[in-house]
């Protein structure tokens, strides 16, 4: 399960605060000290541990908490909001244009779950809002991209737009434009190229799909199970391309949470869903506070 050594550990240190009648600033520093021991195991970025760290402290030790009736309970409610804030604080929705079509571009590196998730969100905007999407088939790199988007719209009734792997991206995003208008979609889902590692050429073709269609949402996927390394592809794409959200995929898996608790302060972009499992429907909004409270059980 994700998170699972993490939580472990931060109940573990928690709960020997969580009874006392009597909160010293020493029981703090001590708490505080093997929460970033926990943070640090779990592959948290150390510049995020340390802010988080301070704030954490500068709260804790405050007179209000610990000279309240309940301090211990008061210290781990600290906690848990400073991590909910860690992670972005209130939930971030997807954007809606004001003149119909949203147009998402999704973006990322092969593998991370690119196709899959534009799939699952196509059917999460259908089923739990109502909406009237057309998904693009432009990565017409990874082999077999096109025709597993074209196959999991099918499997959905989704209807897919695609030009084959011979035609460019900015060509493909541009019919598919035109037949969205033609035929009132509300939500357009660029499946953009993806490569195996952030390259000028995959940025420069970004950057022109993204001149060309003017995207409401530039989503980035990112797999939850390479730690730090999707933190820093999260860099590197807001810093070269500018990105509005970030999904964070196979949160299934056994993540030990690294990238969850570091992405949104690094990055400074909100993570906007979560990937829980390969099947289409296992796409959830990604929720601060209750992603806390689940790792602080
Ligand atoms: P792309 O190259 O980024 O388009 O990646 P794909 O969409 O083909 O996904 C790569 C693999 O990750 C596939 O086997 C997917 O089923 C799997 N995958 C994607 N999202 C999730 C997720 O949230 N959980 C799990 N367990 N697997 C996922």
């Amino acid at each position: 399960m994700a998170f699972e050594g993490l939580a472990e550990r931060l109940q573990g240190t928690l709960n020997k605060i969580r009874g006392k009648g009597k909160v010293s600033e020493a029981d703090v520093k001590e708490m505080m000290r093997e929460v970033r021991f926990a943070l640090l195991e779990a592959d948290v970025n150390f510049k995020v541990v340390k802010e988080f760290i301070t704030s954490v402290k500068e709260r804790a030790v405050g007179q209000e908490v610990l000279k309240s009736l309940t301090p211990g309970q008061q210290v781990i409610k600290v906690v848990n909001e400073e991590l909910t804030a860690l992670m972005g604080g209130e939930q971030s929705k997807i954007a809606v244009a004001n003149k119909p079509p949203t147009i998402v571009m999704m973006a990322g590196l092969q593998g991370a779950g690119k196709t899959t998730t534009t799939a699952k969100l196509a059917n999460h905007l259908r089923k739990k809002h109502n909406r009237k999407p057309l998904m693009v088939a432009a990565d017409i790199y990874r082999p077999a991209a096109i025709k597993q988007l074209e196959t999991l719209g099918k499997q959905l009734d989704i209807p897919v737009f695609s030009m084959g792997d011979q035609v460019s991206p900015v060509e493909i995003t541009k019919n598919a434009l035109a037949k969205a208008k033609e035929e009132h979609h509300d939500y357009v889902l660029i499946d953009t190229a993806g490569r195996l590692h952030v390259d000028e050429d995959l940025m420069k073709e970004l950057d022109d799909i993204k001149a060309l269609a003017d995207p409401d949402e530039i989503l980035l996927v990112v797999d939850a199970m390479t730690g730090q390394d999707a933190v820093n592809v999260a860099e590197s794409f807001n810093e070269r391309l500018g990105i509005t959200g970030i999904v964070l995929t196979k949160l299934d898996g056994d993540t030990r949470g690294g990238a969850a608790l570091s992405v949104k302060a690094v990055t400074g972009t909100p993570i906007k869903f979560a990937g829980m499992g390969e099947k289409v429907d296992a796409l959830e909004p990604f929720y601060p506070d209750r992603m806390a409270s689940r790792i602080l059980g």
